[in-house]
């Protein structure tokens, strides 16, 4: 018997997973589905993203509902209109042999009416973000009277941008329920008060160690000093040239300019922020999932929800200030029992940081050095001649052209003819990397402005350099959709955005409000927490949006065109074109 169909799973989910090359259940699948499968066990799930959490709700929901009937059966409510949409795409290759079961994803930032119309049409599954699922219940466009089955997804990551009051109300509008699935990668005091007040004796399943680094990661970091950050972001890219990674940074400044940077250069980058819209986010998300690019540079808070598959690397511009950051950061690589690799650029300030992640994440971390030029060199080269060798020749029509050519190189040798391709792809590295300093050196120090003597040929300006140094101190400005209108005067206000977040006065600077909106700084360290806090979160039938305000952003310097840029490359093999 299949390991799936033995779990209890009907005939055509057992197809569709069979369809999708699982070969046997994850963990979490195999001790969630058989309960689940009961339909009126309340169950909680400890386990991260990676694991396969969502076949492990979303099956059994599928063999629960049913066809004939068409309401909302089914709930599920996670944190991300990212997230949202991943559940109801896993779904959709789910339930490919099931009939008559239809899913909506509903969230914010898209169309209402288009939604309100679909969830006319009769939808057994709802995928909703808990903002707008209040405002489709309070316009009375879904009727969840008879959801049976309501899953809270990333329950933890819900309460941590403030859905409480969200969740509480559709726990509440959910009467004739028969149980809650609630999937959480921690189990704060929070979440456990979910449980205590919303569920009866759930049955509760834990994968892996809590807060546990996964074990597939290989935690490598890299010690430079401050200036050399970049630089050395840059290096550990050109040394793994088949990565597939996420960057993060702290800020959105860092996020926007590094990716301007790298693609001025000729990377495949781009940046997810705060400021993008759902459209810009969507069309990131899109090329980076379909591999159009290679790298992909957020802040923590832009990057909730990301869930791609076959991330190679993640690189941790500066190490995070929250050490449950690190653990998000780095689970975002080495998922499905693929292996991963995450590499943090410190400071030597920092590494103190590094004992107490390996505690906490129980998991040992690498110091390795920052490859030297001629070792990004010899990498690319031989990867380039791995690529060359492996290319597909069996479908061109090559013959017709072979005696031609033949012909042409017939006085040039084979070593003539391997120098010439690899220098037509090599150059501009070995030109770049020619007097590439060592950037491991710890006699430069800290804060000394020194611009680096290799790679400036091609490299940005200095002014662009010192620029990411500078704003080392200081504060950050945030803009929120709240004022005077409110009914908010200064102290007021402060005292609610302390209450929400959670902060001490301290972090605070400048506080400048005006009738509909106010700007606030704050120390940059504590941003992000701030905004996680804040965003999102409703006041007064709204919707509070927080994020880092535009204020002190430049653009970087345009590089010029041509001299400087290195070449558009390419980096997964099968994109690669071959030599022309
Ligand atoms: P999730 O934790 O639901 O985000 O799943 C992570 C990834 O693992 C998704 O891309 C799934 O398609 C994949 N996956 C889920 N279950 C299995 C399985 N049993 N075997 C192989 N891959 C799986």
């Amino acid at each position: 018997m299949n390991a799936f169909e033995a779990l209890g799973l009907n005939e055509h989910l057992v197809q569709a997973v069979a369809d999708l090359g699982f070969e046997k259940p994850s963990e979490i699948q195999e001790k969630a589905i058989p309960v689940l499968l009961s339909g009126t066990t309340d169950f909680i799930g400890l386990a991260q993203t990676g694991t396969g959490k969502t076949a492990a709700f979303g099956l059994p929901l599928l063999q629960l509902i049913d066809p004939t009937q068409r309401h909302a059966q089914a709930l599920v409510v996670c944190p991300t209109r990212e997230l949202c949409l991943q559940i109801t795409n896993d779904l959709e290759k789910f339930k490919k042999h099931s009939k008559n079961i239809f899913t909506e994803a509903v969230y914010g930032g898209a169309s209402i009416t288009m939604q309100i119309r679909n969830l006319k049409k009769g939808v057994q599954i709802v995928v909703a973000t808990p903002g707008r699922l209040i405002d489709l219940i309070e316009r009375k466009a879904i009727d969840l009277q008879k959801v049976k089955y309501v899953v809270l997804d990333e329950a933890d990551e819900m309460l941590n941008m403030g859905f409480r009051d969200d969740i509480d109300f559709v726990l509440k509008n959910t009467i004739n329920r028969e149980s809650i699935w609630l999937f959480s990668a921690t189990m704060p005091p929070e979440v456990r008060a979910i449980s205590r007040n919303y569920m009866e004796t759930p049955k509760e399943v834990t994968v892996g160690k809590k807060n546990s680094g996964n074990v597939n990661i290989d935690h490598q970091y890299f010690v430079v000093p401050q200036q050399h950050r970049y630089e050395a972001l840059k290096r550990l890219i050109d040394f793994n040239p088949g990565m597939y990674g996420i960057i993060f940074t702290r800020t959105k400044i860092d996020a926007q300019e590094i990716s301007e940077r790298l693609a001025k250069s000729g990377y495949e980058i781009e940046a997810l922020h705060g400021d993008l819209t759902q459209q810009q986010r969507d069309k990131v998300m899109g090329r980076f999932r379909t591999k159009s690019l290679q790298l992909l540079i957020a802040t923590d808070v832009a990057a909730r929800g990301i869930d791609v598959d076959g991330v190679t690397h993640v690189i941790n511009f500066e190490l995070p200030d929250d050490m449950e950051v690190y653990t998000h950061r780095s689970g975002r690589t080495g998922r499905a029992g693929k292996t991963g690799i995450c590499l943090s650029i410190c400071h030597s300030r920092e590494t103190f940081k590094i004992k107490s992640l390996e505690r906490m994440i129980n998991a040992q971390f690498h110091k390795v050095d920052v490859p030297s030029g001629k070792d990004v060199c010899r990498k690319q080269f031989f990867h380039f001649m791995d690529t060359l060798m492996q290319a597909d020749v069996s479908s061109g029509d090559y013959e017709t052209y072979m005696p031609d050519l033949m012909e042409k190189f017939a006085s040039v040798s084979k070593e003539e003819v391997l120098q010439r391709v690899a220098s037509l792809e090599f150059n501009h590295f070995l030109k770049y990397y020619e007097n590439a300093e060592d950037l491991n050196r710890s006699d430069i120090r800290g804060d000394r402005r020194q611009p680096s003597t290799g790679g400036d040929a091609r490299d940005g300006s200095r002014k662009e350099r010192t620029d990411f140094n500078r704003r080392d101190n200081g504060y950050t400005r945030l803009f929120i959709n709240l004022g005077t209108k409110d009914g908010f005067y200064k102290a007021s206000f402060l005292q609610f955005i302390l209450d929400e977040s959670n902060l001490k006065k301290e972090v605070l600077g400048k506080i400048d409000m005006r009738d509909m909106n106010s700007w606030i700084e704050i120390d940059k360290a504590e941003a992000g927490r701030m905004i996680t806090a804040i965003d999102g979160k409703r006041y007064n039938n709204r919707t509070i949006r927080m994020n880092e305000a535009d204020g002190g952003f430049k653009r970087p310097n345009d590089e010029g065109s041509g001299g400087g840029r290195e070449r558009k490359r390419t980096y997964a093999p099968k994109e690669r074109r071959s030599f022309r």
